[in-house]
């Protein structure tokens, strides 16, 4: 399969190290495939602890300039970088539409969201302040500096192929640290564009790498990058099964770590939500990217004075949305990642059925597409004995529990290990707050399906994660602090 890009330059089959365009060691390669169908679209390294190896040097050396740079210097490369990818927008989108799936005016999307993050963090590296303290002895200054953490690594999943990559490097290279990236084996392509962009934009050499590598790979990149002394932080994105492993591995030489695991986001609507706001909400918080984000509404727990008027409204945007591959202008869903995903899709939906769940719409495959496209389903009667109420669904499918009072849709909303993203539809500013404070939750969307932003802090709670991206909460993650203890400073006599 041939993509048809504007500046072909940007579809590499190789990856990114220190500054240079490299195969692996072995001369392996993997293929990438298409979601939609199933075709390999590219071959790119199959690389493992060596390489890493090279790129976390590469970082080290690269170090000390980029970090001396001044912040405005450091903000106008990353602004460059923004505006690069905004002007090849149309490429990009097309880069990642064709590896994971998505319609491709989702994938513009998120191909400005991703850039959103360089201006952003650039912007915000020259509000990195010290501090002056107050000291106990009249002789004494206290004096707190933030520094650059030092070489930084960013482990990423196949969901957000771009904006994953540059919600970690952004505020990394900001302050003046250098990330070595391994992105997912289905969608490396996204993030190799974005090297070619940082490179021609003037970049240096080992400030930002990118190692790729298959499933058999990732944890001989991971192992290097986990127990080489140079690498100062590690930040994750994907599964918390992973997380959990990584931050294990991180112990031994005690990194920093930041975790963005995985959720089971609940979507709660009382009798008095404005039922027009809560279905253009959960036509976001469901189905786009087909379900396959880490927020997606994954228990959609309804009060019973509007739970037939909800299923109803539920049901009719259902019937209205597209499944096609996402080169199809008319797509408003795309394939999911690959057929494991859908398997897992139809698991949960058999699982539902067998306990009493009833089906109103979809619940198979898609007739046309097959493989890897399913239908948008609806199936009420959830409770917390499904499967979908204890994993991630990680698809088009909308299990309807229902509830009585307030004080019952808390108690089930956090009835989970997980603790990301929480979706509150409600009327009564009181209850707002008396929900929004009782939920165990990083996030509270609020009469919305809308979260992300790189101006606001994204993360979870319990095992959905630790530490928060976007924001200037953001860049805390990627500074030391360091406090200078000053003495003599006596009278001048
Ligand atoms: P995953 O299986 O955990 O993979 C994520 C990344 O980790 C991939 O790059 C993968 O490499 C790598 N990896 C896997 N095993 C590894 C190991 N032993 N050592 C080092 N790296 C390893 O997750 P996924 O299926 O790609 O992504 C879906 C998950 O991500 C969901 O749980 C979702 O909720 C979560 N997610 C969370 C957020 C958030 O912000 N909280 C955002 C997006 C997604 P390979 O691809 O090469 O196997």
């Amino acid at each position: 399969m041939t993509l048809q890009l504007n500046d072909p330059d940007l579809l590499r089959q190789q990856a990114y190290v220190d500054g240079q365009w490299v195969d692996a060691d072995s001369g392996a390669t993997f293929p990438v495939i298409d979601p939609a169908t199933g075709e390999a679209i590219a071959h790119v390294p199959r690389m493992g602890a060596a390489e890493t190896r090279r790129a976390i040097e590469g970082a080290e050396r690269a170090r000390t300039a980029w970090a001396g740079l001044l912040a405005k210097e450091r903000a106008r490369l990353l602004r460059d970088l923004a505006d690069a990818m905004l002007a090849n927008a149309d490429d990009l989108g097309t880069i990642m539409t064709a590896e994971q799936g998505k319609p491709f005016a989702e994938a513009k999307a998120e191909v400005a969201y991703a850039a959103s993050f360089f201006e952003w963090f650039g912007e915000e590296a020259k509000r990195v302040y010290g501090e002056t303290i107050p000291a106990p002895m009249p002789e004494r200054r206290i004096v707190v500096l933030r520094q650059p953490i030092g070489v930084t690594v960013g482990i990423t999943p196949w969901n957000f192929p771009s904006a994953m990559p540059t919600r970690k490097a952004a505020p990394a290279l900001a302050v003046g640290c250098p990330m070595v990236l391994k992105p997912a084996e289905q969608t490396p392509l996204s993030a190799l564009a974005v090297a070619v962009l940082a490179e021609r934009v003037g970049i240096p050499a080992g400030v930002f790498s990118i190692v790729t590598g298959d499933a058999e790979d990732a944890p001989l990149i991971g192992g290097e990058m986990t127990s080489n002394p140079i690498v100062r932080k590690l930040s994750f994105t994907g599964s918390t099964e992973v997380g959990k492993l990584l931050m294990e591995q991180c112990s031994r030489t005690v990194k920093k770590v930041s975790l963005e695991l995985g959720g089971n986001a609940p979507f709660l609507v009382f009798d008095d939500a404005d039922l027009d706001d809560v279905i253009a909400a959960i036509n976001v918080a469901k189905y786009r990217n087909a379900g396959q984000t880490c927020i997606s509404a994954n228990r959609v727990l309804v009060q019973d004075g509007i739970h037939d008027a909800f299923v109803e409204r539920m049901v009719d945007l259902s019937r209205t949305v597209n499944v096609a591959p996402g080169f199809d202008p008319a797509a408003t869903i795309g394939p999911l990642i690959d057929e494991p995903a859908l398997a897992k899709v139809a698991r949960h939906v058999e699982d539902a059925r067998a306990r009493g769940g009833e089906v109103l719409v979809g619940g198979g495959v898609h007739e046309q597409h097959g493989r890897t496209f399913f239908l948008p389903t609806v199936i009420t009667g959830a409770d917390m004995s499904w499967q979908m109420s204890n994993e991630e669904t990680f698809g088009p499918v909308t299990a309807v529990h229902r509830f009585a009072s307030e004080a019952e849709a808390v108690r089930t909303a956090n009835d989970t290990p997980f603790g990301l993203a929480a979706y509150l539809f409600t009327r009564d500013h009181a209850r707002i707050w008396r929900v929004g404070e009782a939920l165990d939750y990083g996030m509270i969307s609020i009469n919305t399906g809308f979260i992300s932003a790189a101006e606001a802090p994204f993360g979870g709670v319990k095992e959905s994660g630790i530490g928060r991206e976007g924001s200037h909460h953001g860049i805390e993650d990627f500074l030391e602090m360091k406090y200078l203890a000053w003495a003599g400073i006596r009278d001048a006599g």
